[in-house]
């Protein structure tokens, strides 16, 4: 008998997917929405097994984006849309592969600044308009209004910037893609006057509170959040937090009742970027078995920050290292509250970001007060956030609250156990040397599987004790020593919440 005929290999069509941003690394970055949006696509195309995710980024053609792409291409054009310019579609690819669609609108997007601020701080204020448009063109190419072949079957949308998506799509009487709404943080909502809702193109009926009407006025993030087929956050604990006041921020309620279509997801690290034995950043390239080279870079850290780096009692004192947005969030204010105590300890402090004009300008009077001891930098600065997570000895991350976070898994890689608070994300990924309660001091407390340290009350005494039980150990080389190492042992890549997302996305197209 001739051997039957094999069967057909199931066909897998690819997943298609539109990744909604305002910000890419690489293109244009303010915070870890960057990082995510730049190694999330990627590892998503990235994945092993079926369905292959055909994933391209939609975001606005800022200066940077638009001089960062090559090989661009136009590809559409839309026409004036009520208030919104015209505006063209280009197509590139990324620099790690993943295509690209920028849109092009100079009247919006072509301006010096930040993405969201003007040059001195302020929201720009047609930010509605800006964002308003992203939206809009995301939600004309996840449905059959798009004047292009490709058609994702998911629109993933991610922060305000990009909530309109799934309500002007709600209200699109065609096919149309399924969406998934992603709170990167919902601190920020993307809040307009309720005459904007007209002025987007959105229907009357949609102002409502079963809509996109937030106490009388129009919130992108809570149309997002209402609208969308789904929702995740980026990690488990902080989404359980905003379920609750007060880091729901007035949408716990909506979070409460979409409890069963809400998953945290922590985020991922690229780990090409953020490799100490690649690193082009640092002086000195190093891995878990060479970890005694770290040194150098502690030691060109307090040169070039002006630090003391020469006698041994400095050298026996651990360097603290902070980088971040300077907001309320991020806790930067009770590092500065402590600070006296700190270089008693003693220690060394470099801090760098940029954010609050208030906050900036206390710190550096604090660097001012104590030079030698603690250093502060202002301004966004790539190299040296590298520099920071080398040389220090442990990372400090006091935030308030924390949706996911990313600079403490860079920090573990670079064995430089961070000193977190114990909320959202931070609580997911830091494993602490110190789980309460505490039975024995740290000099006799086992390391086990630690990876940092963890404070639980927001209060300068309770993070001032944790810094010190960082200082004892930290005189402690051999066990020190575990303690990078089991950070750097961890695998904070991509792959798994890559397909984490996936199974996500599959499920939107069966549902
Ligand atoms: P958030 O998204 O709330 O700002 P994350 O920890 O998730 O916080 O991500 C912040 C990202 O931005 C990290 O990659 C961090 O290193 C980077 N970053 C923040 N401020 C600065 C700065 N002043 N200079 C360089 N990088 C910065």
């Amino acid at each position: 008998m001739p051997p039957s005929p094999s069967p057909p290999s199931p066909s897998h069509a690819d997943l298609r997917v539109l990744f909604i941003t305002p910000e890419a690394h690489g293109l244009i970055k303010t915070g870890g929405l960057g990082d995510v949006s730049a190694a999330l696509p990627a590892a998503l195309s990235a994945l092993d097994g079926t369905p292959a995710v055909d994933v391209r980024l939609l975001i606005p053609g800022y200066p940077s984006v638009l001089a960062g792409l090559k090989y661009k291409r136009k590809i559409a054009s839309f026409g004036a849309l009520r208030e919104f310019p015209p505006a063209t579609l280009i197509s590139a690819k990324f620099s790690n592969g993943v295509p690209v669609f920028a849109i092009d609108c100079p009247g919006l997007y072509q301006r010096e600044g930040g993405p969201y601020n003007d040059p001195a701080g302020r929201d720009w204020p047609d930010n509605a308009l800006r964002f308003g448009l992203l939206s809009k063109i995301g939600a004309i190419l996840a449905s059959d209004a798009s004047p292009l072949k490709w058609r994702p079957q998911i629109a993933h949308c991610n922060d305000w910037q990009a909530g309109l998506t799934p309500a002007y799509l709600h209200f699109h009487p065609g096919k149309k893609a399924a969406t998934l709404m992603s709170i990167h943080n919902l601190a920020y909502q993307g809040i307009f006057p309720p005459g904007t809702v007209t002025q987007l193109g959105l229907p009357a009926e949609s102002f409502g509170i079963n809509g996109v009407e937030y106490y009388g006025n129009l919130s992108f993030l809570k149309a997002g959040l209402f609208y969308a087929d789904t929702l995740t956050t980026v990690s488990p604990t902080y989404a359980q937090e905003i379920q609750r006041a007060p880091w729901g921020f007035g949408m716990q309620g909506l979070l409460k009742g979409r409890a069963d279509q809400l998953s945290g997801i922590v985020n991922g690290i690229d780990t090409d970027a953020w490799n100490p034995a690649t690193d082009m950043h640092i002086a000195q390239n190093y891995n878990a078995a060479t970890l005694a080279k770290k040194t150098h870079n502690k030691l060109v850290l307090q040169q070039l920050m002006g630090l003391a780096s020469a006698d041994s009692k400095v050298s026996d004192a651990p360097l603290f290292g902070a980088i971040g947005r300077m907001t309320h969030q991020k806790g930067l204010d009770l590092i500065e509250e402590i600070a006296p105590q700190l270089i008693d300890l003693p220690a060394q402090l470099v801090i760098l970001g940029s954010g609050d004009k208030p906050l900036e300008e206390s710190l550096l009077a604090l660097a001012q007060k104590y030079p030698g001891k603690i250093a502060v930098s202002i301004g966004f600065n790539e190299s040296l956030s590298h520099l920071i997570e080398a040389g220090a000895d442990c990372f400090l991350m006091p935030s308030r609250f924390e949706p996911c976070g990313l600079n403490q898994m860079y920090s573990q890689r670079y064995g430089t156990p961070p000193l977190v608070h114990g909320v959202g994300g931070l609580t997911d990924t830091v494993i602490d040397f110190a789980p309460a309660p505490v039975a024995a001091p740290p000099r006799r407390r086992a390391v086990g599987d630690a990876t940092g340290f963890l404070f639980q009350q927001m209060t300068a005494a309770d993070l001032l004790a944790a810094a010190g039980s960082v200082a004892s150990l930290y005189r402690d080389k051999k066990r020190w020593r575990q303690l990078q190492k089991n950070g750097m042992a961890r695998d904070f890549s991509w792959r798994s919440s890559a397909s984490r997302y996936r199974e996500i996305y599959e499920s939107l197209l069966v549902a």
